[in-house]
């Protein structure tokens, strides 16, 4: 009889404890907020262009601003990588704030939908992180993970050749669902490769002149405050356009440089869209303390104020290429950056193609973002 009740009081814990956790997971496949523009001039699903993704976790919003004059078209991905933080806000701080008035600007915040539902575990993330406005209102996101949630595509394969010809297995195997090694993608592929497919099918169908995908990197990567630039064979306009857009950061005191992308950094967006597509390809990545494995507690000092000491003294003893700064490299900086790359190369486009310009107003300057904080980016919602 003891042992009967003991039974009936460990599987009441269980599911206590099983129901308090499911709520936390669930809170995530809440969609956060984006406040309204009026010069949002249409919202699709990207499974109107890859259409096995309708009804999916992996189908997302499409934002599009047409001012309704001939000109280019500019396509902007954030939340490739859900946990590069830096992506998924300015996306969101585009949409609030632009205005097209020669050509068109579309926007997708979030293209790995999925990511964003769950966070890498046994890594001690936040779920969430809050920016509070000057009026006291929040404006809350999710940390998300850089693939596709198991619940949503598994088992990961153990091996996977994508359009691209690149393949994936052994201890990679995980990349089958990382958005950002499947392009240019097939409408038949697993469903990381299906969201590949619609932003491929969306480029060649909506004409795009020029795409950005918006990146962070974790303090070891090379490749930060830099744009990848895809290296067509008939075609260097992208690295001339991506170049006079570096050269505008610096004379803003931004670091920034421009390099071609890797012959073999095939399923890429800058290689693989790139070369299948006629988009000039753009990636730029900025740093992210709480990406690296160096990394303290996760809290909103790393996630907002992007202080991490122990990058500082990694840099400092020599073992960080980066020039990490004492005092961090917060998320506004960084947001900052991203628009701010944005604004450039959409002037050096229409500077090269004044017949095709892409002429975006709403992004502040660099300095008064700095200055102003997310008060003059975000709304209150
Ligand atoms: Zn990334």
């Amino acid at each position: 009889m003891k042992s009967y009740i003991k039974n009936i009081i460990v599987l009441v814990v269980t599911v206590v404890v099983a129901f308090i956790a499911s709520m936390d997971f669930l809170s995530m496949h809440k969609i956060e907020k984006i406040g309204d523009n009026p010069n949002i001039t249409e919202i699709k699903m990207l499974s109107e262009y890859s259409p096995r993704l309708k009804g999916t976790s992996l189908d997302t919003e499409v934002y599009f601003f047409d001012s309704g004059v001939e000109g280019g078209t500019f396509l902007i991905l954030g939340g490739t990588h859900p946990n590069e933080s830096a992506g998924l806000v300015a996306a969101t701080a585009l949409i609030e704030n632009i205005e097209v008035e020669e050509g068109r600007v579309i926007i997708i915040p979030r293209t790995n939908n999925s990511g964003f539902t769950h966070t890498s575990p046994f890594d001690g993330m936040q779920d969430f992180f809050t920016l509070t406005l000057s009026d006291g209102s929040e404006r809350t996101f999710r940390v998300g993970n850089r693939l596709t949630n198991p619940v949503h595509q598994w088992p990961d394969r153990n091996y996977y050749e994508g359009t691209s010809g690149r393949t994936i297995y052994g201890t990679e195997n995980a990349e089958v669902r990382n958005v950002n090694r499947l392009y240019y993608g097939t409408e038949d592929g697993v469903l990381t490769e299906q969201v590949c497919y619609g932003i491929y099918n969306l480029i060649l169908e909506e004409n795009v002149s020029i795409t950005m995908d918006m990146h962070e990197g974790s303090p070891e990567f090379l490749y930060l405050d830099c744009t990848m630039v895809n290296m067509k064979r008939d075609n260097t306009t992208a690295m001339s356009i991506a170049s006079d857009m570096a050269l505008s950061m610096n004379f803003d005191d931004l670091d920034m440089r421009a390099e071609y992308s890797g012959v073999t950094s095939y399923g890429l967006s800058h290689r693989s869209l790139g070369d299948n597509t006629d988009s000039m390809m753009t990636l730029m990545e900025t740093y992210n303390p709480s990406m690296g494995p160096l990394h303290g507690k996760m809290d909103d000092d790393l996630l907002i104020n992007g202080n991490e000491p122990n990058y500082y003294e990694a840099h400092n003893d020599g073992y960080i290429y980066f020039d990490v700064p004492e005092d961090g490299y917060p998320l506004l900086e960084r947001v900052a950056r991203h628009m701010t790359c944005i604004r450039y190369l959409s002037e050096a486009y229409s500077w090269e193609y004044p017949d095709e310009a892409i002429t975006i107003s709403g992004i502040p300057e660099y300095q008064e973002i700095v200055d102003g904080g997310f008060d003059l980016i975000l709304k209150p919602l």
